[in-house]
């Protein structure tokens, strides 16, 4: 926009007879051309926008100082203050706002300066300033009043975000984030052929914990169990709140030993964790089906195998991992972790 002003008004200078303002103007033009050429091979949008002020800032003052056809010049000053901070930030745009101020009044001030050329009434200068002023300072309102809803904004959507993905009770991935993250290994291992496994988690008779101790003993051991999860897990491991008593873990670049590893350590780890509800203790244990994704064909088969291996841990007597493997293959997945 700024080139076609430029390049359409310094012509309609030059058929007028002022040519040296027309070159100035076509001057400008390219100073401004160059800049997005710049920043088409850099991409450095804060350079872009610190050259654009500078190039600005100087035609600005140009035609303050010249007056542009007619004394017109100035009032092409009043795009600054709107320019000045969509381009910085408010205490930058303020100040840099000030500055410009300051040069008006150089230029307004000492008329037999060698680079001004322009004279201006003094009622002129009055009402330049005067709605000069107001603007900056309505243009200042503005800003910040945006810049507060946007902050706003992001802060809102980020913890509409966070609670999209998130169980409410236990802090966990929910199960839209999982199958998401899920989706997301699937193609990776499709991609680059890294294996992932899972494990489809299961308290035990809980239903019975629920009936004996209350829902609100049986929220807190939902809990509870959750912060274990999160410390026998390693980073990259995602645990999710499948549903109910339910929880999925996805282990990305673990075979089915180690997948089987880890859920057993967790078995270990709850069955040997005291959980209580008053005075009296709860008997938690979990039932676990893992899968690897090198036994399944999709994603759906991966799950389907899980439940039906978390159906066969449940159908042995619960507290327990499926599929079972040969203990010597066992002992050494578990002393490889
Ligand atoms: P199994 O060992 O076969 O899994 O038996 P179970 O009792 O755990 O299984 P069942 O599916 O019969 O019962 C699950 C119970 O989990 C029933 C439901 O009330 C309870 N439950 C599900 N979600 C919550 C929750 O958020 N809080 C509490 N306190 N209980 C829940
Ligand atoms: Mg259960
Ligand atoms: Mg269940």
């Amino acid at each position: 926009m700024a080139i076609v002003f430029l390049v359409g008004i310094g012509s309609k200078a030059w058929y007028a007879g002022h040519s040296t303002h027309s070159y100035t103007l076509w001057s400008f033009a390219v100073l401004v051309g160059l800049n997005m050429l710049y920043f088409a091979a850099t991409t450095n949008r804060a350079a872009q926008k610190g050259g654009l002020l500078v190039v600005v800032g100087l035609l600005f003052t140009y035609l303050i100082a010249s007056g542009g056809e007619s004394n017109t010049g100035p009032l092409w000053f009043y795009v600054f203050p709107p320019l000045l901070f969509y381009l910085t930030n408010l205490k930058a745009g303020t100040a840099m706002l000030l500055f410009c101020f300051l040069l008006a009044v150089i230029v307004f001030q000492f008329p037999e300066l060698p680079f001004v050329t322009a004279e201006y009434s003094m009622d002129f200068k009055i009402r330049f300033f005067a709605t000069l002023i107001f603007e900056s300072i309505f243009c200042f309102v503005l800003e910040a009043g945006r810049l507060r809803a946007r902050g706003r904004l992001i802060e809102l959507a980020q913890n509409h975000e966070y609670a999209a993905r998130t169980d409410e009770l236990t802090g966990l991935s929910n199960r839209r984030d999982m199958l998401n993250r899920l989706a997301g290994e699937f193609s990776r291992y499709q991609r680059s052929g890294h294996h992932f496994s899972i494990a489809l988690i299961d308290l035990d008779l809980f239903k019975t914990i629920n009936d004996r101790f209350g829902h609100d003993a049986g929220d807190d051991v939902l809990r509870r169990f959750s912060d274990l999860i999160k410390n026998v897990i390693r980073q990259t491991d995602i645990a999710a709140r499948w549903g109910g008593e339910e929880f999925l873990v996805l282990l990305p670049d673990t075979s089915l030993l180690q997948a089987l590893t880890l859920a057993e350590r967790l078995r270990a780890e709850v069955a040997d964790t005291r959980f209580e509800s008053g005075k009296s203790h709860i008997p938690v244990t979990i039932s676990a089906g893992v899968c690897s994704i090198a036994n399944a064909n999709t994603l759906d088969d991966l799950l389907k195998q899980a439940d039906i291996n978390l159906y066969s841990a449940k159908e042995a007597g619960r507290n327990q991992i499926a599929p079972r493997v040969r203990s010597r293959e066992q002992k050494g997945a578990w002393s490889a972790t």
